[in-house]
């Protein structure tokens, strides 16, 4: 209690003022990037967990900072989104990334959508906007989103919801299990797929739990018939475990790193012939 009542004097110090400075900078830097298209968009394969072949890929947003080097997205989104700039960044993701999918024909692209971009209006005419521009096919896309918004924003979202699904666009819940996920939105707003997030397969290997936990939230979606995509699979160990659940669909390092778009030409072309 004592270092507590000290850490409140010492709050505002040079530290500070030297990381908000850094921040303005990096603010600065993403807003010139996204301007001049200079973010890059990569890949991570979604597999079959019945045979292992690809069936579709996560679009994911990179950045490499001029003189710095690779920021990670979970850097460069959250200031995306409180600097105003995440609609303009999550639109160029999606653009990008629904010319690209025309590549492979019969797989599927999941594109990350922030709460900032679902809150907007505007957001379900901009993406038939962009699904005009790149003759994309809605039925072939996904867009994920994590549950914060659904929860506190419940009305709004809906309206949302059904103005995208009448594109005929998929609706993805992300990270489920990471957070205080409830079932009751889980029902109400009938997301098309759901994805169970990296920290619930990771504890597999360590907490016995954590077994009947992965297969209670499976049977919980499967109730529901919402079809699961496991994330952050990292080891066989986890494949079984995840198959005996029912997932449908797998995704992770130990089917692959997020990568270029020419690296998954290649797997494409490898799952086809096989
Ligand atoms: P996410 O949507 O949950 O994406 C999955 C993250 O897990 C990715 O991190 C991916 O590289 C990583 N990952 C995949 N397989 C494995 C694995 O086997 N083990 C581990 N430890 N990690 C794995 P990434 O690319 O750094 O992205 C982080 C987050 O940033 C994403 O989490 C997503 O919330 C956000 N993000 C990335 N791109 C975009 C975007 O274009 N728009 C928005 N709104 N958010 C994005
Ligand atoms: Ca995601
Ligand atoms: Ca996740
Ligand atoms: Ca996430």
């Amino acid at each position: 209690a004592k270092d507590s009542g000290r850490s409140r004097f010492e709050y505002y110090t040079p530290d500070m003022d030297a990381e908000r400075e850094e921040r303005h900078r990096l603010e600065i830097d993403l807003r010139i990037a996204i301007e001049r298209q200079e973010l890059n968009v990569v890949y991570q394969p979604v597999v079959s967990a019945q045979d292992g072949r690809i069936v579709g890929v996560e679009a994911l947003a990179r950045w490499n900072r001029r003189g710095y080097g690779a920021v990670s997205p979970d850097v460069f989104i959250p200031i995306a989104e409180t600097s105003g700039l995440i609609d303009q960044l999550g639109l160029f993701v999606l653009h990008r990334a629904c010319e690209t999918v025309k590549r492979w024909p019969g797989l599927k692209l999941s594109v990350n959508i922030s709460p900032g971009q679902f809150r907007d209006p505007a957001f379900p005419q901009n993406v038939a906007c962009v699904l005009r521009q790149t003759e994309a096919s809605p039925a072939e896309i996904t867009l994920e989103m994590t549950e914060g918004y659904f929860i506190q924003n419940a009305d709004r979202a809906k309206t949302s919801m059904a103005e995208l699904r009448r594109l005929g666009v998929h609706i993805a819940l992300d990270d489920f299990g990471a957070g205080f996920s409830s079932v009751g939105y889980l029902r109400q707003f009938g997301f098309d797929r759901m994805k169970i997030d990296k920290s619930l397969i990771h504890a597999l290997d360590q907490e016995r739990s954590a077994v009947d936990l992965l297969h209670a939230t499976v049977a919980l979606a499967r109730s529901l018939d919402i079809p699961v995509t496991a994330e952050g699979v990292e080891t066989d160990a986890q494949v079984l475990q995840l198959r005996l659940t029912g997932c449908d669909q797998l995704q992770g390092y130990l089917f692959g790193q997020p990568m270029s778009a020419d690296d998954i030409d290649s797997v494409f072309r490898r799952d086809e012939r096989r």
